[in-house]
């Protein structure tokens, strides 16, 4: 049955890539890239020749129309983007929500993922994780949205843009308590791959310590909220009250 493939590629070392996700890119009628050219590379790295096509943020909606255009004919299509898993803080979850509603089946060739990969190196997602992906550009809603995050006891994996981390890293600090522990990872599996887990209120010292420490792509992880801490205060004014009430 056609079907579209949704299939994940290295964030930077080509060997990351599945001997499946090889077999399929170079079995389908077209592979659905957000970006061409830089699709176009990766391909050629394998010898596989495919019909491209671009489905990015800005015409997603046409794309996949061509996609199920391509499904109704009788060919299955992958979907791939710039780097990691498709769909996932990139381009994709429109189309595969409408070819799932179109009756066709959707499959994972799974494979790299920034943010699985920060977390399985960070030591702080045992018990449960948020993937809260970028946080908003703008300081004063970025920290509206970090105060929303103040109580949730699962780690909270960020992405966010060397421009960026050091306001971000910041505002973590400024808006949530101190201690939680911050992991920094740049350039997963890239020349320049580093990682490193630091108390929060000392993330920000350390990227200002080296100008090479705020270069690349970025995630974060911060250790979630410490018990009690996600109880708001009408919540912890409730629990007094009922507390003394107790024998
Ligand atoms: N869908 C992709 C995935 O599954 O990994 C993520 C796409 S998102 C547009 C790009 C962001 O992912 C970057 O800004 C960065 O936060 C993170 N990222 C991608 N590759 C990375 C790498 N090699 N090292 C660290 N972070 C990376």
């Amino acid at each position: 049955t056609p079907s579209l493939y949704v299939v994940a590629t290295p964030l930077g070392n080509l060997q990351d890539i599945s001997p499946r996700a090889v077999a399929v890119l170079g079995s389908v009628a077209a592979v659905a890239a957000e970006d061409t050219r830089h699709s176009q590379r990766l391909l050629d790295a394998f010898g596989i020749r495919a019909r491209l096509i671009a489905l990015h943020e800005h015409n997603e909606q046409s794309a996949a129309g061509q996609v199920l255009r391509l499904l109704e004919e009788g060919g299955s299509v992958a979907l791939i983007s710039d780097a990691g898993t498709p769909a996932v803080s990139d381009p994709g979850a429109r189309a595969v929500a409408r070819v799932r509603a179109a009756g066709f089946p959707v499959v994972a060739v799974p494979g790299p993922c920034a943010a699985v990969a920060a977390l399985s190196i960070s030591g702080l997602g045992e018990r449960g994780f948020r993937f809260v992906g970028f946080l908003p550009p703008k300081r004063a809603a970025r920290r509206t949205a970090i105060e929303a995050l103040r109580g949730d006891p699962d780690a909270l994996v960020f992405y966010e843009a060397p421009h960026r981390v050091s306001e971000c890293v910041e505002d973590l600090a400024g808006v949530l308590e101190s201690g939680r522990r911050l992991l920094i990872a740049r350039e997963l599996t890239k020349l320049h791959e580093q990682s490193v887990v630091l108390p929060l209120e000392e993330a920000a010292a350390w990227l200002a310590t080296d100008p090479n420490r705020v270069r690349g792509e970025f995630v974060l992880v911060l250790e979630g909220a410490p018990p009690g801490e996600g109880l708001d205060a009408e919540a912890e004014r409730v629990l007094a009250l009922l507390l003394a009430e107790l024998p």
